[in-house]
């Protein structure tokens, strides 16, 4: 099978703020023109979705004649959504009317729920608040039956205890894996997928490496988190799906196996978690 390659977390309205709105109209086209692939853009913050899937449609129509027959919208594209709320500081100052916000995306058709989750790195509002987010959010996944996409950074611990009661009930995924074999075993026994990203290329990453080794080819997921985590040479430069190709030859290698039959799993995972 050829095509382009799955994309499972990328923040496509980022892409256009760093790198110009017709770098993501040339993404747009790439994956609109291929057979195969997909890309899940995600939100971080409630309320976006509309002008998310706006952006998207806006590309379509400065260079429509690129564009195939179903494609007219963003709905004809091979483009899903998801929507959420990262653990920020204007968020959790007023979670109640965050959560208010993302119920009016959920109601308006969405694929997953996310991002969400722990950042104690930033520590934006601190622990409490961000696990109260976070927990009010998995509990919204739970009632909808929606996939839940999680950000966990320097908070394994709390992130795996959140999960672990939803990860066998609904799909959950850890965007940009960025621990190590041990919490990837944690998280894989606890039923989630593991998504990683460009950062796999990257030569401090061995704790990565070692992790992904330990992954079933069922819960691999692949991503950009575009416009971050340009995979090498180019880390540091603002990143697009377009560039998820050099993380798929990485994994490839690592895990030995051929970058079709690759490419063909990750995809077939993301649309079955998506199902
Ligand atoms: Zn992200």
């Amino acid at each position: 099978m050829s095509g382009a390659f799955t994309d499972s977390h990328a923040h496509l309205e980022m892409v256009a703020q760093r790198l110009g709105s017709l770098a993501l109209g040339e993404v747009v086209t790439a994956y609109a023109a291929q057979p195969a692939g997909l890309i899940l853009d995600v939100g971080v913050d409630p309320g976006d979705l509309a002008r998310r899937r706006a952006l998207v449609e806006n590309c379509l129509a400065m260079d429509p004649e690129k564009h195939g027959p179903g494609t007219k919208s963003a709905a004809g594209l091979p483009i899903r959504w998801a929507a959420g709320i990262w653990p920020g500081r204007g968020a959790l100052g007023n979670p109640q009317a965050s959560l208010e916000a993302l119920e009016r995306d959920l109601a308006s058709g969405i694929d997953a729920l996310g991002e969400c989750g722990l950042d104690y790195y930033h520590m934006g509002g601190g622990v409490e608040a961000q696990k109260a987010l976070f927990g009010a959010q998995i509990e919204l996944a739970l009632s909808k039956g929606l996939p839940l996409l999680v950000h966990s950074r320097e908070a394994f611990r709390d992130t795996l205890e959140l999960v672990k009661h939803c990860a066998r009930r609904i799909p959950v995924v850890i965007h940009c894996f960025g621990y190590g074999p041990e919490e990837a075993g944690a998280f894989l026994q606890a039923g989630c997928y593991l998504s990683f990203a460009g950062n796999i290329t990257y030569k401090k990453s061995q704790p990565l490496r070692d992790a992904l080794a330990l992954v079933p080819e069922e819960r691999l997921l692949l991503e950009t988190d575009a416009p971050y985590m340009n995979p090498m040479p180019n880390r540091g430069r603002p990143s697009s799906p377009l560039d998820i190709e050099r993380t798929y030859r990485a994994v490839s290698a690592l895990k030995a196996i051929d970058i079709d039959a690759l490419r063909a799993n990750v995809e077939s995972n993301l649309r079955r978690l998506l199902s």
